[in-house]
């Protein structure tokens, strides 16, 4: 019997820059912003976020440097209802730094410096084997070491923990880990990616849907921005709408829905049912500015859809 934190999510932290302008600028231009915001982000702990906010119980598996960011960002952390005592403190470290440019059409354009996202090793990895080996669910992205990522979802794997993986930023992934994955979450580019495939209409995305299924991976969630997901089941796929609003910050919509999701799905929704739950989250996150600031509490998440 599985008892302790339902949900992990392991991944990275950052402190986000954010400017907005008008447009963005081109090599040896600049530019002039009209707002600018410092907000906690990472797609770990975006996501980590969502979840603790929706409702999960969730412990991160992360690192933050041995400076005022992480500390700010440890006690946030606990907040937002995450059990943050597998998040290491890197003694010399800087916490993770991401620099965002939001243009007056609500696009962003991003540039990182890992930090201390960069020492989740093996060896923290090995540590929380037990954690791992105890959940319901793993849900990791690419912003840490790769080879912590496989680590941890062959633990995952072993232990009959469902190995949740959005597969961002976009890079290329090997046979092995994309086997022990049960559900992928990319979104079009992320998805293009992977299979080579350019998703640009629910075809492409049943095609790109197919590839994945054929390494092995059961679930494969497309998510495509204002047009909801392709959600595909052992090749059975359809697309879900998501919610009309007016976006004004696509940060951190991914994250928001990949936290709300697995939040759902370890309540024991079906999976349209916790597609939905997740597409209001996201909704909601892409109305309001920032990372972390925009993702919505599990009250706001029930209003908005009754
Ligand atoms: P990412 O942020 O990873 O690129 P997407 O842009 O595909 O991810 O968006 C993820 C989810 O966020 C979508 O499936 C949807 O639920 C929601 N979303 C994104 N953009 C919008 C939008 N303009 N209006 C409503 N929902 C949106």
């Amino acid at each position: 019997m599985k008892t302790s934190a339902k949900l992990i999510v392991l991944g990275s932290i950052n402190a986000d820059h954010i400017l907005n302008l008008d447009a963005f600028p081109t090599p040896g231009e600049t530019v002039t912003g009209h707002h600018y915001q410092v907000a906690f982000g990472g797609k770990g702990a975006n996501q980590a976020v969502a979840a603790g906010r929706s409702g999960a119980s969730i412990a991160f598996i992360a690192c933050t440097g041995d400076d005022d960011t992480g500390e700010r960002v440890r006690q946030q952390l606990v907040r937002d209802n995450i059990d943050i005592a597998p998040v290491s403190v890197v003694e010399g470290e800087s916490t993770g730094v991401a620099l965002i440019f939001v243009n007056g059409e609500g696009e962003n354009v991003i540039g990182i410096h890992a930090g201390a996202n960069a020492a989740l090793s093996l060896d923290r990895v090995e540590a929380q084997r037990a954690l791992i080996a105890q959940a319901d669910a793993l849900l990791m992205q690419l912003e840490s070491p790769v080879e912590s990522v496989l680590a941890a979802a062959k633990i995952a794997h072993e232990n009959h923990t469902t190995v949740v993986l959005n597969p961002a930023p976009a890079r290329v992934l090997s046979d092995e880990l994309l086997a022990l994955v049960d559900i992928i979450t990319p979104n079009e580019t992320e998805a293009e990616k992977l299979t080579g495939i350019r998703v640009e209409n629910d075809d492409d995305a049943a095609r790109a849907a197919s590839a994945l299924h054929a390494k092995g991976i059961k679930t494969v969630i497309i998510t495509l921005g204002s047009r909801g997901v392709w959600a595909s089941v052992d090749g059975n796929g359809r697309r879900v709408a998501g919610f009309k609003v007016n976006a004004v910050d696509t940060i951190a919509a991914g994250d928001t829905f990949n936290g709300a999701l697995v939040t759902a799905l370890l309540e024991g929704n079906g999976l349209d049912e916790a597609i939905r739950f997740a597409h209001a989250a996201a909704a909601i996150a892409v109305t309001r500015k920032g990372a972390q600031p925009s993702v919505p509490w599990r009250k706001e998440i029930d209003a908005f859809l009754s």
